[in-house]
């Protein structure tokens, strides 16, 4: 269950963004996530819409996601490869068995849209 903290600490960052900017609207989020990441991008989007439900701030703003390449070693065969896929095969022997980098990050927020408002 922790995208719950992941999801807060990225509406905490966006906030910070938009107080910077004095926005009065977040309209969109840019999300990396790599293959690191135990958890789903539906999930982060689950708890987005659940904690920014009364948030006026982040009323309709949209989450986008892109995939960064992470290091990655297959268990099988101890080849090491860069993959940028949740749920690789190990390019060697086809094993799905593969690990990728434990100390890679999961998701980062990337950029904030936001708009001024009137
Ligand atoms: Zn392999």
């Amino acid at each position: 269950m922790h995208e719950l903290g992941i999801t807060q600490g990225i509406i905490d960052r966006a906030r910070d963004v938009a107080v910077a900017n004095e926005a009065g609207k977040v309209t969109d989020l840019y999300l990396a996530m790599t293959p690191a990441a135990d958890f789903t991008f539906e999930s982060i989007e689950m708890y987005f819409e659940m904690l920014t439900e009364d948030d006026e701030l982040f009323r309709g703003a949209a989450l986008h996601l892109e995939w960064l390449p992470v290091a990655a070693t297959c268990l099988r065969c101890g080849s090491e490869f860069s993959t940028d896929v949740p749920h690789p095969l190990c390019p060697q022997c086809g094993s799905t068995a593969v690990r990728p980098d434990p100390t890679a990050p999961m998701v980062q927020l990337t950029d904030v849209g936001v708009d001024e408002g009137d």
